[in-house]
């Protein structure tokens, strides 16, 4: 059975140009309510070295990868079981890269692909030239916290959608770009959820969730997303064939609250999004339960493509903005 749990998947520490030793991100992360995260320094997987079962054990689990750091544009390398040099990378050979990656086990996913670039943040802007989309398992949609980085997010958001469109298959997820302790009390960081094989963290577990795109992204409320026919329950990441379905939302407003109601979060709108386009809109504001959240079930009809589930609320003062997405049910 799968059940998600929280995770940062993009964090740096003193291995290279972060202020956290690796237990500083551990005890910070832990501090966070993240369930995992992923280890990945600039160029280097030392800091590792630094961690052991019992700082795991005593904090929480470590995903280890790296972060491809390059003229060209960032790549987040997790849980590969071999070093691949990635100095010699190109615009025009990257997909040789992610070639030998896959074949070492790792997934592959663009790290903040619409930051500025040079002379700001050298290859930070994403510039590689991928042609084989199939062989990359996810794209950073959201980074950094917010609400700075809104305009970069909904590039990306808008160049995730497009590659659905085109018929790639890519998970969603958010990467804080964690480098240290915040200057101000309070910050406003997105998550991202991981659906595992019952709810155990390991690289395989993880590894398998991003390839699948078994995940959602949000800056607190959870999201439950199915399309369901015949008995059978489709999430995302999974396939289902095109025609009648029904659509099942759920909206939990309780998971790790206290790290983001202070910034006036509140789901008012969830649609189902289907090849780019609105097909259904409901009012999630009300129906709440106590302990239970909102439920939504309505029918739908479904062409080839793909389908996710989007909320949409108040938050910082800003109304009917983005608060969470779900990566996509593809229809095949
Ligand atoms: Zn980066
Ligand atoms: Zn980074």
């Amino acid at each position: 059975m799968l059940r998600y749990k929280c995770f940062e998947l993009h964090t740096h520490t003193v291995h290279s140009d972060g202020s956290f030793t690796p237990q500083h991100l551990l005890e910070s992360a832990l501090a966070w309510q993240f369930d995992g995260i992923a280890l990945t320094d600039h160029n280097t997987m030392s800091g590792l070295e630094a961690i052991d079962e019992t700082l795991m054990a005593r904090t929480l689990p470590v995903i280890p990868g790296i972060e491809w750091t390059t003229y060209f544009g960032h790549m987040l390398v997790l849980a590969s079981n071999a070093y691949i040099d990635w100095r010699f990378a190109l615009p025009h050979t990257i997909d040789d890269y992610i070639k030998k990656i896959k074949e070492a086990g790792g997934v592959v996913g663009i790290a903040h692909p619409f930051e500025v670039g040079s002379p700001f943040c050298t290859g930070c802007c994403w510039d590689f030239r991928i042609e084989n989309w199939d062989q990359l398992d996810y794209i950073e949609v959201w980074s950094g916290t917010f609400p700075h980085k809104r305009f970069k997010n909904e590039l990306a958001l808008a160049w995730w959608t497009e590659l659905l469109n085109k018929g790639a298959r890519l998970a969603a997820v958010s990467g804080r770009d964690w480098h240290g302790l915040d200057q101000e009390e309070k910050v406003l960081s997105s998550a991202t959820y991981l659906a595992l094989e019952n709810g155990i963290i390991t690289a395989a577990t993880v590894k398998e969730a991003l390839a699948r795109g078994r995940s959602f992204v949000t800056l607190g409320p959870c999201l439950d997303f199915r399309l369901k026919r015949n008995g059978m329950a489709c999430g995302p990441g999974d396939s289902l064939t095109p025609g009648n379905c029904e659509l099942e939302a759920g909206i939990d407003e309780n998971q790790r609250r206290e790290l983001w109601q202070d910034f006036g979060i509140k789901g008012k709108r969830a649609v189902l999004v289907h090849n780019g386009q609105e097909l259904a809109s409901f009012d999630c504001s009300h129906n709440k339960h106590p302990g239970h959240g909102f439920r939504h079930t309505s029918p739908c009809e479904l062409a080839p493509g793909w389908a996710r589930l989007e909320l949409y609320g108040s938050c910082m003062g800003a109304e009917d903005t983005l608060l969470g997405f779900t990566s996509p049910v593809y229809i095949v």
